[in-house]
């Protein structure tokens, strides 16, 4: 977007909140009327507001395109009425269209004074001005004035930073919002349907029919940009700064981000590489209540917030997003090829990749996914489905507190249970606390066996334990039935138990991939130097605790590894 409006002679965007301040533009044909206006706004508004000025009505137009980008507040536009192309009551008129709250101002000749004065009914014009408007003490100022302390009372300040204008549907709308909210990034969502008015001016500024938009802080936009894209926008590291390190974790949920605390903060050089946020599965769950130290719980989010900070705090490198595809050994160094193409190389490695979750095996399951089909929970969704139904599938503790969750927002929530009881996988703290919920609806010996929708959720399909089916309409669908480890692209490095869970220590007996003469180190994977913890981890405790557990053990182990 071209900036066609002048920045005032000696404005100086030096800082935000500089450029945060509402702007008065005024807009005159003739350069020498146009510089005095202009120097008579600043001297007496300059302290508050930016002056900023424009030829004629086509690059005033296109200047305001550019605030609305850069979310700058127009509080008033003083307009001289006889310019070539647009008038100042046309240009006037498309600007109240675009932002109905901007003060008005005609600048006019005598001459012109009747056209002015229908244009106050016709344009809605604030007010206008006779030319000339000397002196301003009299003739300006306190006519500008009240006009600004109305626009004043009437003006929220705009949301500083990011917004996403996307379709609620929208798989790449959920991918980018789920992007923004796991990395903890303040942005405000503006949804086409129930935002329309601000989705419009948006799409209209940025001269875009395409969806998701996003437009940043600065004011430039990508329509449907990868994360990678919008990471290297919003300046999170995707890209180390060295290539090789003394560790590298390989996951940033829980096991992750305490190997990553106890590395970096006993001298270790150390990276993380994060393929989609940081938080892994804790940091989609609503409320942990069992880690310790927090005795009224901790959300998933907070919880990674902090781990977050601390592990960068102690100098850690967190890099994310950053997919890892494959691990060759290259002695004495463990190789991780990335998927933008490039290499790190360590000395040790830590995989923390933990579990994901088993999808639906379902016809249309696949198409309706993150359009009303979710695996896991998606936490910042549950506002999406205030008034709504939600079907919750699945019968441990994180379907548990997906549902309690969702009961906060939703009209009704449906958990189906392929099982006779609740209580059989769930621990009782949860049962009794989804017993007690009133709009929670628990569906024992139940499964979904079809989903229905042309784009978007609409209707799912279960059948009961005596075989009948039945049709239920809802708009979300929440599966939580089971998960499996992150390690396909490990395969044929690090060996595997019969369900893909990692190898280590003392279950590395001979022939089950171990070929050093030495014994394996606790934790330590069938190739050397290469360590296991959290979910990921055969025979580990599905638990935050016992993940943050693995990951600091392993630091441990590393400085032996490292010692030999
Ligand atoms: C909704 C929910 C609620 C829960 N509630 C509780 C609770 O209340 N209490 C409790 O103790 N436990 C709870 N758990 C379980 C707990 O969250 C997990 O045990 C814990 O998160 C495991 O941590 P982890 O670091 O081993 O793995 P994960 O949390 O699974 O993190 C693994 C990370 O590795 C990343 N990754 C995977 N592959 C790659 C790759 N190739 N390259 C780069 N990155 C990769 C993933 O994106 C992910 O971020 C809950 C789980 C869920 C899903």
């Amino acid at each position: 977007v071209t900036e066609a409006v002048e920045q005032d002679a000696g404005e100086h965007d030096a800082g935000r909140a500089e450029s945060r301040k509402p702007v008065i533009l005024t807009v005159d044909d003739d350069p020498q009327v146009l510089a005095a206006v202009a120097r008579d706004l600043r001297r007496h508004y300059g302290s508050r507001y930016r002056v900023r000025r424009a030829p004629d009505g086509r690059e005033a137009l296109a200047g305001l395109d550019a605030m609305t980008l850069a979310g700058d507040p127009l509080a008033l536009v003083v307009a001289d009425q006889r310019m070539p192309g647009l008038s100042g009551v046309e240009l006037l008129a498309l600007v109240k269209a675009r932002e109905p709250r901007a003060k008005t101002v005609l600048l006019t000749a005598y001459a012109d004074t009747d056209a002015a004065i229908a244009a106050i009914n016709d344009v809605r014009l604030d007010h206008y001005i006779l030319k000339p408007w000397d002196p301003p003490e009299e003739r300006l100022y306190p006519i500008l004035d009240e006009l600004l302390d109305a626009w004043d009372a009437d003006h929220h300040p705009p949301f500083e930073g990011l917004r996403l204008v996307g379709h609620r549907w929208s798989p790449d709308t959920h991918r980018l919002r789920d992007f923004l909210a796991r990395n903890l990034v303040p942005f405000r969502w503006i949804d086409v349907e129930r935002d329309a008015e601000e989705a419009g001016r948006l799409l209209e500024a940025a001269a875009v029919q395409a969806l998701p938009l996003v437009v940043y802080e600065d004011g430039h936009h990508e329509v449907a940009p990868t994360n990678r894209s919008v990471a290297e926008a919003i300046g999170l590291r995707a890209t180390a700064e060295a290539e090789s390190f003394d560790l590298v974790v390989v996951g940033a949920g829980p096991a992750g981000l305490a190997a990553a605390v106890y590395g970096a903060s006993e001298g270790l050089r150390t990276a993380v590489l994060e393929r989609k946020a940081p938080g892994g599965q804790a940091g989609t769950s609503s409320r942990i209540e069992n880690y310790l130290g927090f005795e009224t719980g901790v959300s998933g989010a907070e919880l990674t917030r902090r781990a977050l900070t601390q592990a960068k705090r102690l100098g850690a490198e967190i890099l994310s997003p950053v997919d890892c595809l494959r691990l060759t050994p290259q002695d004495p160094y463990r190789v991780l090829h990335l998927d933008d193409g490039t290499t790190l190389a360590a000395s040790a490695v830590i995989i923390a990749t933990g579990v994901t979750y088993r999808s639906l095996d379902l016809d249309g399951a696949e198409r309706l996914r993150d359009a009303g089909v979710f695996y896991g929970a998606s936490m910042h969704e549950a506002k999406a489905f205030a008034g709504e139904h939600v079907v919750v599938v699945g019968a441990a503790n994180s379907a548990g507190q997906a549902a309690l969750h969702f009961a906060r927002f939703a009209a009704t929530v449906t958990v189906l249970v392929r099982g006779k009881s609740l209580a059989a996988r769930m621990s009782s703290y949860l049962v009794e606390q989804v017993d007690k919920t009133q709009n929670i609806v628990v569906r024992l010996e139940t499964e979904v066996v079809a989903v229905h929708g042309a784009d978007r959720l609409e209707a799912i399909e279960v059948r009961n334990g005596d075989g009948g089916r039945e049709t239920v309409a809802a708009t979300g669908l929440f599966i939580f039935i089971g998960a499996e480890p992150s390690t396909a692209w490990l395969e044929g490095v690090c060996a595997r138990d019969e369900h893909g869970f990692l190898l280590s220590g003392a279950a590395l007996v001979r022939g089950r991939g171990w070929k050093e003469p030495r014994e394996p180190l606790s934790l330590e994977t069938s190739l050397p130097g290469v360590f296991a913890a959290g979910d990921v981890r055969a025979s580990s405790v599905k638990r935050v605790a016992s993940a943050v557990g693995d990951g600091s053990i392993a630091v441990h182990f590393v400085h032996q590894y490292l010692g030999l």
